[in-house]
């Protein structure tokens, strides 16, 4: 039975600035309620400005900027495509979509994200098979990058493109540089539930603003220059609107606030709760700045005497929104027959984890009395005196 006397406390629930509705009206004024129009013009130059990209593409999802970017780099049927497996659905569906072959990377214990050791071995084999991937989709999970540095030495090593899935990074540097921005195409979200949201919506960015030119045509059906209709390829119709534009271009505006007080939040849990034997919180490794989109935890049963999926439930009868840490996406049955390279051989970090890991409630509109009450629970179900 749910706490029916107590607020619920949701992961990370929208947390608007204030501005939107100004930006929204515009679009009203001017009665500009389509796909592109001013503010789509402005939040793309926004964003190019505030990671430092020549060019941004707004698009309908993040799922639709990762499905341009592996159209753009050519990505044909029974090409295979690597991707990290601690991930949510989204980073490998639009492998999917073209019809190519998903071969899913561990991720390593610095960062949790795609391991540059696992990450060589399998693009050797694939060499050595003469089947190397078209691309490598790296995810930044929960905001902390992934080791760039190593990553894409690997990958220019082998000539090989990287799709930077930055859905859950944007406002987190690597080594002084914007997260997503380091292969030839990145990718940010603005689902709802992400740091800053349109409701729904992506962005794609490279440096390479022809690829952008490209990617827009995509985008809207991929009409040739023509006055009468004119078509030569396959399009989508994966455009943003310019209403939810207006939405991002505000939200922009306070990314910067949002990301001071997503690691507050993320501070706040540690210094309460990380002395508990058993307990560990998601490290940032040297030289990044994570957003801290979620604040993830792990838990040792064999020290605290509880598993993560039992303190998740109990969060939840307390009217506290927990989750687990994705599921690996090797372990799907979406995915069933995927090759997996682990860090180690006998060793998958991805699956330690998502069987430890416990995803707090991280949402930027949350009050210190509602991150004390969580705290509370925790260590009441860790069985700590409070
Ligand atoms: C949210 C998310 C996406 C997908 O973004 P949508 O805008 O929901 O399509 C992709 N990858 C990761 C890692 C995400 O968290």
């Amino acid at each position: 039975m749910l706490k029916e006397e107590t607020k619920r406390i949701y992961l990370s629930a929208p947390h608007m600035s204030g501005n939107e509705q100004k930006y929204i009206q515009e679009a009203f004024e001017t009665n500009w309620i389509a796909p592109l129009g001013p503010n789509v013009d402005k939040f793309e130059k926004a964003i190019a400005e505030t990671v430092g990209v020549n060019g941004a593409a707004a698009v309908s999802s993040g799922t639709a900027a990762i499905h341009l970017a592996l159209q753009l780099l050519g990505v044909q049927q029974g090409d295979t495509v690597f991707c990290s497996t601690l991930t949510f659905v989204a980073s490998a569906n639009p492998i999917l979509y073209m019809n190519a072959e998903p071969v899913f990377i561990d991720s390593e214990p610095d960062t949790w994200n795609m391991s540059p050791k696992a990450l060589s071995r399998a693009l050797q084999e694939a060499k050595g098979n003469g089947k190397t991937p078209k691309a490598v989709i790296v995810v930044n999970l929960y905001g902390q990058s992934a080791k760039m540095d190593e990553i894409m030495q690997l990958c220019n090593q082998y000539g090989v493109p990287v799709i930077e899935d930055a859905a859950e990074s944007l406002g987190s540097y690597y080594k002084g540089k914007a997260s997503g921005t380091f292969g030839a195409f990145g990718v940010y979200s603005f689902n709802g539930n992400k740091i800053i949201t349109t409701s729904g919506g992506g962005m794609l960015i490279s440096s390479n603003r022809e690829a952008i030119e490209k990617a827009r045509f995509l985008a809207t059906q991929a009409r040739d220059e023509a006055v009468h209709y004119q078509h030569s390829q396959i399009g989508y119709n994966y455009r943003m609107s310019n209403i939810l534009a207006g939405i991002g271009r505000a939200q922009l505006e306070v990314l910067d606030e949002r990301v001071e007080k997503k690691r507050a939040i993320f501070d706040m849990y540690q210094s309460a709760l990380a002395h508990i034997k058993g307990v560990a919180f998601m490290p940032e490794l040297e030289e990044t700045y994570s957003n801290r989109w979620l604040t993830v935890m792990t838990v040792e049963k064999e020290q605290t005497g509880v598993l993560a999926s039992e303190i998740i439930v109990y969060l939840n009868r307390e009217n506290i929104e927990a989750r687990p840490v994705w599921k690996p996406l090797h372990m799907q049955p979406l995915f069933q027959g995927c090759t997996y390279y682990k860090h180690e051989e006998n060793r998958s970090v991805s699956e330690t984890l998502f069987h430890s890991g416990i995803c707090l409630p991280s949402g930027t509109g949350m009050s210190y009395e509602e991150q004390q009450r969580v705290i509370a629970c925790l260590l009441h179900v860790l069985a700590i005196p409070v």
